[in-house]
C-alpha cells in the first residue's frame, strides 16, 4: 500500500473544518479545565484540544513541558467537556504514555520530522493503532523527508494519518517566525489530496496579528483544518505566550474567517469554461517557454563558439527592468513576475551551461 491509497475517513468523523485549539503547553490543571470550559461556551467550533506534554525548547534549562501528570488534566478535559484530546509524541515512551492516557490524536513536531530515527522509532511505537497520527513539515523545507516520515508510519501499519503546515525556520528576519513556503504545502496537497491538511498559523506567525490572514488563507485552498493555540491567559503562558490567544478570540477570528467549500457542484459549467481557458493559456505558455528555450540555444552556441561567459549582468538588467515596467503596466505584482523572470532566466543560464560543457 501507498500513501495515495489511503482512505483517511478518520477526518469524516469531524465538523469541517476541523478545528483543533488549546495552550501551547499544559501548565496546571486549572489552566487547562478554565481553557477547555472557555473553549467550550464559546462558538468557536472546536473539536478537538490540544495541549503539549512535553516541549522540545531550542535552550535547555527553560520550562520542557509538565510530564506524563498532564496526560491527568488532558483526560479530565475530555470528561468533563467532551472534546477529543491531542499530544505531541516524541519517543517511543511518549507514545506509550499517551496511548495509555487514551489521548485521541497524537502529532509529531517539527522537531522531530526532522530526523528518522526519531521517526522510525515513533512510528514503531504506534505500530497498528488507529487513531490519527498527524505529522507536521519539519523544520527545514524538504518535501521528501516531510513524506519519508509519512511512509515509515504507514510501514508501521498506522493508516489514519493527516499533516500540519506550521511553516519553515529562517535565519532571515521576517514578519514570520517561520515562513509559510505556500508552495511545498501545495505540493504536498496535489501529491497527496487523500491526506488531510492542517495549518498550523500559531507557529507559522509567531504572534496573534497574523493568525487569521494565515487561516484565511489556509482555508482559501482547501485545508481541512486549523490547529490553533488559545490559553485562558495568554500573557502568562509558560510557553509560546506571543502567539496565543484566549478562546474568545479565536472564537471571533474563526467566525470572522470565510470557510470555502471545495465541491463545485452547481457551478461547473462557469468553473469549466475558467478552466477551459486557463489550460489553453498555459498550454500557450509552455509553447512560448520552449521557443524562447530554443533561442536562448543559439545564443549559447554563439557565445561558446567567441568565448563569452554565459551571464551577463547588463542583460538581466534589461530583462528585470523591462519585467517590472510590463508588470506596472498590467497590474500584477511587480514581486511575482520578477519571480517569473527570475526562473526562466536562471533556466536559461542552465540550457546554455549544457552547451558550454557538452560540445
Ligand atoms: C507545538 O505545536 O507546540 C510545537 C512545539 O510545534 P512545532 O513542532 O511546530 O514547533
Ligand atoms: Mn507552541
Amino acid at each position: 500500500m501507498n500513501l495515495n491509497e489511503l482512505e483517511n475517513n478518520w477526518i469524516k468523523g469531524f465538523e469541517k473544518p476541523v478545528i483543533i485549539a488549546g495552550p501551547c503547553s499544559a501548565e496546571s490543571e486549572s489552566q487547562m479545565l478554565e481553557t477547555a470550559k472557555r473553549l467550550k461556551e464559546s462558538d468557536a467550533d472546536v473539536s478537538v484540544f490540544r495541549a503539549g506534554i512535553w516541549k522540545p525548547r531550542t535552550k535547555p534549562n527553560g520550562f520542557e513541558g509538565v510530564g506524563v501528570i498532564g496526560l491527568n488534566w488532558l483526560k479530565k478535559v475530555k470528561e468533563e467537556y467532551g472534546f477529543k484530546t491531542a499530544t505531541e509524541v516524541a519517543n517511543a515512551h511518549h507514545v506509550f504514555a499517551a496511548l495509555e492516557a487514551d489521548v485521541d490524536v497524537l502529532w509529531i513536531g517539527a522537531r522531530s520530522t526532522v530526523n528518522p530515527f526519531t521517526v522510525q522509532e515513533i512510528a514503531q511505537a504506534l505500530r497498528g493503532i488507529d487513531k490519527p497520527v498527524l505529522v507536521k513539515n519539519p523544520v527545514n523545507p524538504d518535501l521528501a523527508l516531510w513524506i519519508g516520515a509519512l511512509e515509515r508510519l504507514l510501514g508501521q501499519d498506522v493508516k489514519n494519518l493527516g499533516v500540519i503546515h506550521r511553516g519553515f525556520s529562517t535565519y532571515q528576519k521576517t514578519k514570520y517566525r517561520n515562513i509559510p513556503n505556500w508552495q511545498i504545502a501545495l505540493d504536498f496537497k496535489h501529491q497527496f489530496p487523500n491526506i488531510p491538511m492542517f495549518i498550523d498559523p500559531s507557529h507559522i506567525c509567531g504572534n496573534r496579528t497574523g493568525l487569521a490572514g494565515v487561516t484565511q488563507e489556509a482555508f482559501n485552498v482547501g485545508y481541512e483544518g486549523a490547529i490553533i493555540e488559545s490559553h485562558c491567559n495568554p500573557d502568562e503562558a509558560w510557553s509560546d505566550a506571543s502567539q496565543q490567544i484566549t478562546p474568545e478570540v479565536l472564537a471571533d477570528m474563526i467566525n470572522s474567517i470565510q470557510i470555502r467549500k471545495s465541491d463545485i457542484s452547481g457551478y461547473e459549467d462557469e468553473m469549466g469554461k475558467h478552466r477551459t481557458l486557463i489550460s489553453d493559456l498555459d498550454f500557450q505558455l509552455i509553447e512560448l517557454l520552449s521557443q524562447r528555450m530554443k533561442i536562448s540555444e543559439k545564443i549559447g552556441t554563439l557565445k561558446k563558439e567567441n568565448n563569452i561567459a554565459i551571464f551577463q549582468p547588463e542583460r538581466w538588467r534589461i530583462i528585470a527592468d523591462y519585467a517590472a515596467q510590463k508588470a506596472n503596466e498590467s497590474g500584477m505584482s511587480h514581486e511575482f513576475i520578477e519571480k517569473v523572470f527570475k526562473a526562466i532566466h536562471e533556466e536559461s543560464i542552465e540550457v546554455q551551461n549544457k552547451i558550454m560543457i557538452n560540445k
